[in-house]
């Protein structure tokens, strides 16, 4: 279970990106050639199989689905790199043709960029063929020590001098995307399919590959065997481990720093140009370039720094996904709502995230990746087609659905691995009667009477466990009055309650095992009383894990929750209208007084009632409250902004759900103006409206 932390798998790439300005600066070589040595022959060489482990582990956890992505983004930043060190080819007369281009880079360090376009697709077709795959990149590799470190002994071997010489006609190097990357892509894909390794296991095993390596390299230095040292037998070990004990000590990401490395790889070589014309030309040559380690300690914080200013000149560019009208989703506080419930339910009680929706209008993927993250291993969605998206999104946890499926569509819920719902005793029979066999849960009626087996009917569940098709691993019920606040209310959730547990009970005397029950929805959670004493295996949350109430009337057991979405759009003009006139729709609006129009390009068929101005609806401009006037359209709305201080513009950003300023609209508030809860409009949320997702 991590927690929100330390992005280890991120922050090491900045540590890798300053190993590779180490290599190309030798930063110890004046005070101990030995020092220096280890420093980029022997730990730096960690850095470039860093970078290929991580995209690997990355793309494996999404299926390989981000393959074709991240091949087209590395022939972009090559391309732009090649651009970029154009002038110092030309200048130091280095030719720039096919062989530079297509298999070594066209400067030192960019046989990376190169290489992974190779590597990207071998790895992918490898992948397929599970560890037979990862066994024939690990020879790849083994060929490719052959021409590295190896080179003095295995060149010697009949027929493969030539073979070496054939590939020396190609790459400068054995290190490239043919011999070398694939297998570190793969491994970092293995850990993509096992669990969290323990830190401490990585730790040995990173200071043992270390050693090895250490020894390894100073024994091939001191003969005259190596041609290259990129290559250690000892690396892939090393890799190992030093990857499971970042993945076992990450938490959480950090997409700023993970740029700032690439920037930072790519525009070393540069640095250094600077530092050496900015020496000469400042008198301090023998200071900042003679100086190895003042070299080195000039050279990183320029490239950082030059990362930094770069990074922040894209950023500015950078609107949200429809710069219309979006959904910001901030999923720090989604991390935080989790952590809180985690520490509200019992140790003994697992969390099942309700995603169901969009995820209550959040963004079912970007929620259910985040959850995962945070250790959540049960997903809960409405039907079919949401479980199958989250599967091909890369969810790989228990899926269950909770409404009812055709039983025709058993093979599909066999496919994708998915948990159907028994919506009664004929539904069961119906789904087995499919011939395939599929995981269920079955629902109890405790009293709702939407859907389940009614809960007395013991013999009619016991008989659903000897179905031959239906695979139980679950029994549930649903509380339908937990939200009320009268007390009969609360009477007959509590009633619900402990006819489930006892529904459980007689099923356990019988000999079946329920698998795991869940009872508790959000607000079997916030008013509790009504579960006291009863132990289930997991509780289902789909409202609080977003942050918010349904209303606002008050609860048992109210937590600190922090709001997951704000909901925006932009200013799409301003008008004066003059007293009298009318505007939209009907003309609905008239100006009693001069008035100041603002048009929000959002409108009904994001979410918004039509009726909103009527009901008393209000938006954020300038931190102020503005009322919605008129009757709203389908997609823009008239906003009354003449009492602000300054008339708004056209491209200003209106917060309809959120903070602005010091001015917030609570999504529960907002629900009452429309006269309902934040169930119904957080989930009605369009999905036309943009996504915007903070603290990925
Ligand atoms: C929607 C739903 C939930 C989640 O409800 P919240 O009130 O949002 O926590 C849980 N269980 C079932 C059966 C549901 O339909």
């Amino acid at each position: 279970m991590t927690r929100q932390g330390f992005p280890a798998l991120d922050r090491f790439r900045l540590a890798a990106a300053v190993l590779v300005v180490a290599i190309h600066t030798g930063p110890l070589g004046d005070f101990s050639p030995l020092a220096d040595l280890w420093l980029t022959r022997v730990l730096a060489r960690v850095a470039v199989p860093y970078f290929a482990m991580v995209s690997g582990y990355f793309l494996a956890r999404n299926h390989w689905q981000g393959t074709t992505r991240l091949w087209r983004h590395t022939l972009v930043l090559y391309a732009a790199s090649v651009l970029l060190y154009l002038p110092l080819n030309l200048y130091a007369g280095n030719p720039v043709g096919v062989r530079a281009l297509v298999f070594n880079g066209t400067f030192y360090h960019l046989w990376y960029l190169p290489a992974l376009l190779l590597a990207l697709p071998i790895a992918r077709l490898l992948a397929r063929g599970e560890r037979g795959g990862l066994a024939a990149a690990g020879v790849l590799y083994l060929i490719g020590l052959g021409g590295d470190s190896y080179y003095g002994l295995v060149g010697q071997l009949p027929g493969l001098g030539d073979f070496y010489k054939g590939v020396f006609t190609l790459w400068d190097y054995t290190r490239n995307g043919l011999f070398t990357l694939p297998v570190f892509l793969l491994l970092g894909a293995a850990f993509a399919a096992r669990p969290v390794p323990d830190a401490r296991s990585g730790a040995r095993l990173t200071l043992l590959g270390l050693g090895a390596m250490t020894v390894e390299a100073f024994v091939l230095h001191g003969t005259h065997i190596p041609r290259h040292d990129s290559m250690y037998l000892f690396l892939p070990l090393t890799m190992w481990g030093l990857f499971g004990l970042l993945l076992a000590v990450n938490g959480g990401q950090d997409r700023a720093v993970r740029r700032t490395a690439t920037l930072v790889y790519i525009l070393h070589p540069w640095c250094i140009v600077v530092v050496r014309v900015g020496a000469r030309f400042f008198g301090l040559w023998d200071l900042l370039v003679e100086n190895s380690l003042l070299h080195f300690v000039a050279v990183v914080p320029l490239s950082v720094a030059l990362a930094f200013v770069l990074q922040s000149l894209t950023n500015r560019r950078s609107l949200p996904p429809d710069a219309r009208a979006w959904r910001e989703i901030d999923l720090d506080a989604l991390r935080q709502n989790t952590a809180l419930l985690r520490e509200t339910l019992p140790a003994s009680c697992a969390l099942m995230a309700v995603v169901k929706a969009d995820a209550y209008g959040h963004g079912a993927v970007p929620v259910a990746r985040t959850l995962r993250r945070e250790g959540v291993r049960l997903f809960a969605v409405a039907c079919l087609a949401e479980g199958i998206a989250l599967r091909r999104a890369g969810i790989r946890d228990r899926i269950l659905i909770l409404g009812w499926t055709d039983p025709a569509q058993a093979p599909l819920l066999r496919r994708w691995k998915l948990t159907a719902t028994v919506a009664d005793a004929e539904h069961g029979r119906a789904l087995s009667a499919q011939g395939v066999s599929v995981r269920v849960h079955l629902a109890v009626d405790t009293g709702m009477h939407r859907l389940g087996i009614p809960a007395e009917e013991i013999g009619t569940l016991a008989s659903l466990f000897a179905l031959p098709n239906l695979r139980v691993t679950g029994v549930y019920s649903h509380l339908c009055t937990a939200d009320g606040s009268a007390e009969n209310d609360r009477a007959f959730a509590r009633r619900q309650a402990e006819t489930f547990a006892h529904t459980l009970a007689m099923l356990r005397g019988l000999g079946l095992d329920p698998g795991l029950t869940h009872l508790q929805a959000s607000y079997g959670i916030l008013n509790p009383a009504c579960v006291v004493g009863l132990a289930f295996g997991a509780a289902r949350p789909g409202l609080v894990l977003y942050g918010v109430y349904s209303d606002t009337a008050k609860v048992e057991h109210p937590l600190p929750l922090r709001p997951v979405l704000s909901l925006r759009a932009r200013v799409a003009a301003v008008h004066r209208v003059p007293a009298g006139e009318g505007a939209g729709y009907g003309l609905a609006f008239t100006a009693r007084r001069d008035t100041c129009l603002a048009v929000l390009a959002i409108g009904y068929a994001d979410g918004l009632p039509r009726d909103y101005a009527a009901k008393g609806g209000v938006v954020l401009l300038h931190g102020a409250r503005c009322p919605v006037v008129g009757r709203v359209c389908m997609d823009q709305m008239l906003v009354d902004a003449t009492d602000l201080p300054a008339a708004p513009k056209a491209g200003e950003t209106a917060t309809l759900i959120g903070t602005d300023g010091a001015e917030t609209l609570h999504a529960e508030e907002v629900a009452e103006t429309c006269g309902t809860i934040t169930n119904e409009l957080l989930s009605r949320l369009g999905p036309r409206l943009g996504l915007q997702v903070l603290h990925p």
